[in-house]
């Protein structure tokens, strides 16, 4: 990292095996590192440590990772990324559905797993800098998304959405009417630098479906484009 503050990984992990790498290889990267060793430590700790960012490993003792992922949510828009372990892809499916940004599959290499912190952080500063938040409001078929504000209505009511799903509706209904390649929206939502499954990207569609479709199992606004990707459609 450059010469500013340093940022703070809180990793939440039970195996010693694994905290000890990561403490030393995120140090030795110049990331502050804040271990919590279960769920219900990392919640308590979350609030004291403000982290720039989560590493939360989905099976963990007293409240799961997807738990603690989804109590996060509810306060916080940190970057996390969960850590599953191989065979156990389910539930990181789960925990993207309850608002994790990305996730990494044990065992991994701190290489790669610093990557990936680097490009979540960079994605969050960007759009806490409101490079992203330079468009302008769209209205498409009853839903309205108006990044200033990060507001979303749809059909009239107001709508939460987590911070990368409000990005991916918004280039969606910014080129309403035009096919999104998978690479595309990937790229402009998680960055050219996304290592990621693009697994991803399907679970924000879908999620992103469940509210602002009528019918999410019969979607006619966010329409898939067998083979190339999504496509916002405009009504008739
Ligand atoms: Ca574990």
């Amino acid at each position: 990292m450059s010469g500013t503050a340093q940022q703070t990984v809180m990793v939440v992990e039970d195996e010693e095996a694994f905290i000890d790498a990561l403490v030393v290889g995120l140090r030795r990267e110049g990331f502050g590192v804040e271990v919590a060793r279960d769920g219900a430590e990392a919640l308590v700790s979350f609030d004291k440590v403000n982290p720039d960012i989560v590493l939360l490993d989905v099976m963990l003792p007293k409240v799961s990772g997807t738990d603690v992922c989804r109590e996060i949510r509810k306060k916080s828009q940190v970057p996390i990324i969960m850590v599953s372990a191989k065979g156990a892809e389910i539930d990181t499916v789960v925990g993207l559905e309850v608002g994790a940004d990305d996730y990494i599959v044990k065992p991994y290499r701190i290489r790669e797993l610093v990557a990936r912190v680097r490009a979540a952080l960079r994605r969050s500063s960007v759009t806490t800098d409101g490079d992203f938040d330079a468009g302008t409001g769209v209205s498409v078929g009853g839903i309205s998304i108006d990044p200033d504000q990060h507001i979303v209505t749809v059909r009239g009511t107001l709508t939460k959405l987590p911070l990368k799903e409000f990005e991916l509706l918004y280039v969606l209904m910014a080129n309403a009417g035009r096919v999104m390649t998978r690479d595309t929206l990937i790229d402009r939502v998680w960055g050219s630098d996304y290592y990621g499954d693009t697994k991803t990207l399907d679970v924000h569609i879908k999620r992103l479906r469940s509210k602002v479709e009528v019918d999410p199992s019969a979607p006619v606004a966010i329409l898939t484009i067998r083979g190339l990707g999504y496509k916002f459609e405009r009504p008739a």
